[in-house]
C-alpha cells in the first residue's frame, strides 16, 4: 500500500525510542514509573461532571452538534476571558469553540499556509504546530529559544527572509516544555512585530491557569491592538483537569475565526453538546479547585527540584506549566542517553528535551501529573541513584 508524503513524512513518534526501553523494563519485571506525559492525574471536579450528567439525559443533546458550538457556549467563553483577563470579546464573531484546542492548532494552517509559505515555529516547543504546517504544504523555520533569554525568541533576530515569507508566528507561554513565562511587555514587543511585518501570531495559551506562587499568566490579547495581528488558544483541558473531555477554544481575530470556523464545519461537527454544557458550568462556576489543584502541582514541583539538583541537574522552580524542565549536568550532552540511563538504572521515565526540538537538547522535561505516591517512589529511586545507591 502506497501512502501519502504527508504520512510518510511524519517524524517517528516521539516516544517511540523510550517506549521501547519501558516495554523492556515492564517485561523485566520493573514497575516503571513515568514522568512522560502531561496528563493531570486529578479527577476533573464533581460540579462540572454533574451537569454533563445532566445534560446526557436531555434528547436535544443526543443529536449533531453545530460545529461552530452552542451560542450559550460561545458567550461563556466570551464571558470568561472578560473575567479573567479583562478582554471583551464578540461571542459571535471571535470565538470559536474546539474539540480540545490540539484540533484547532492543527487546522489553523489549513487557513493561513499555501505551500511555499513559512510558519515560525519555537524551538523546544509543542509537536503539533509543526506537524499542522506540514500537512497545509508549508515550510517550518525553527526561532531558537534560549535559557539566557529566559526562553523568550528573540524576535529581531528572525532572519528577513522567512519574515517575509511567514505567514503566522507560534507562541505559547506559559511554555512547554520549559514551563518559561512572558510577561505583557514581551506580548507587546510581539504584537509590533506581528504588525510590522504582517504575520499573524498564534498563541497557546493552554497552561494560563496552571500556575504557581501567587503568579498570574497575561492573555496576548490583553495588549491593545491585539486581535488586529493575533488569535489565541487555550483550553479546559490543563486548568480543568478536563482532558479526557476535549475541549479548547479559538479568540481573537474575527477573519481568521471566520476561517477556522469554516474549516471546521467542513471536517468536523463540533463538541458533543452534553460536553458543551459542562464547559459552560467550569467556566461560570467556583475556580477554588483550581486552586488546590496548583498548590498540589506546586507542592510536587518543590520535591522533584530538591531531588532533580541531587541530581546535579540545574533547574529554577518553575511558575506555571505542568513541567519541571532540567538541565543536564555537566558533561552530560545527550538528552535521550541520560533518560535511557535513568530508565535503566531506576525505572523512572523522563522526556528527553530533543524530542521538542534541537534546542531541547541538553535538557529533560519533568511532568508533575503523576499521583503523589508514585512521584514520591519516583523521587525515591532518583535519589538513591544520585547517591550511587542501588534504585529497584
Ligand atoms: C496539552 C497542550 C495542548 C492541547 O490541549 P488540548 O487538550 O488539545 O486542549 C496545546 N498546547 C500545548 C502546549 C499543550 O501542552
Amino acid at each position: 500500500m502506497r501512502l501519502a508524503r504527508r504520512v510518510e513524512q511524519l517524524p517517528p513518534y516521539l516516544f517511540a525510542g523510550i517506549s521501547r526501553l519501558i516495554a523492556q523494563q515492564r517485561s523485566r519485571g520493573v514497575d516503571v514509573i513515568s514522568f512522560g506525559i502531561g496528563d493531570p492525574d486529578l479527577p476533573t471536579p464533581r460540579h462540572i461532571i454533574e451537569s454533563l450528567q445532566r445534560a446526557a439525559e436531555l434528547p436535544a443533546n443526543h443529536r449533531y452538534p453545530e460545529s461552530d458550538g452552542l451560542p450559550a457556549l460561545r458567550q461563556a467563553i466570551a464571558r470568561w476571558y472578560g473575567r479573567r483577563h479583562g478582554v471583551a470579546l464578540d461571542p459571535d464573531a471571535e470565538v470559536v469553540p474546539l474539540i480540545g484546542s490540539k484540533e484547532g492548532i492543527a487546522h489553523l494552517p489549513l487557513c493561513l499556509i499555501d505551500p511555499g509559505d513559512v510558519a515560525l515555529i519555537t524551538d523546544p516547543g509543542y509537536p503539533v504546530y509543526e506537524i499542522g504546517t506540514m500537512f497545509a504544504g508549508g515550510e517550518t523555520v525553527h526561532v531558537p529559544l534560549r535559557e539566557e533569554d529566559g526562553w523568550l525568541p528573540r524576535l529581531d533576530e528572525i532572519p528577513a527572509d522567512a519574515a517575509r515569507r511567514a505567514r503566522v508566528l507560534w507562541l505559547n507561554y506559559p511554555n512547554n516544555p520549559t514551563g518559561a513565562v512572558a510577561d505583557r511587555a514581551f506580548f507587546e514587543r510581539a504584537v509590533r512585530w506581528a504588525r510590522e511585518h504582517d504575520v499573524l501570531i498564534a498563541h497557546d495559551l493552554a497552561y494560563a491557569d496552571v500556575t504557581y506562587d501567587g503568579y498570574v499568566a497575561p492573555s496576548l490579547l490583553e495588549v491593545d491592538g491585539a486581535r488586529d495581528v493575533a488569535i489565541e488558544f487555550n483550553s479546559l483541558s490543563k486548568s480543568f483537569n478536563m482532558t479526557g473531555w476535549r475541549v479548547g477554544m479559538a479568540v481573537g481575530n474575527r477573519t481568521v475565526i471566520d476561517a477556522l470556523a469554516r474549516v471546521k464545519s467542513n471536517l468536523d461537527s463540533g463538541i458533543p453538546q452534553a460536553i458543551q454544557q459542562m464547559a459552560i458550568t467550569a467556566l461560570d462556576g467556583p475556580l477554588d479547585e483550581l486552586k488546590r489543584h496548583n498548590e498540589v502541582y506546586a507542592a510536587r514541583r518543590d520535591r522533584a527540584v530538591v531531588v532533580l539538583r541531587q541530581l546535579g541537574l540545574r533547574v529554577e522552580p518553575p511558575r506555571a506549566s505542568l513541567y519541571v524542565w532540567a538541565r543536564l549536568p555537566a558533561g552530560e550532552r545527550s538528552s535521550a542517553d541520560y533518560a535511557q540511563r535513568l530508565i535503566e538504572a531506576t525505572g523512572v521515565v523522563v522526556t528527553p528535551g530533543r524530542s521538542y526540538g534541537e534546542a531541547g537538547e541538553g535538557y529533560i522535561r519533568l511532568s508533575l501529573t503523576i499521583a503523589d505516591a508514585r512521584l514520591d517512589e519516583g523521587l525515591r529511586r532518583l535519589a538513591a541513584f544520585a547517591t550511587g545507591a542501588p534504585a529497584l
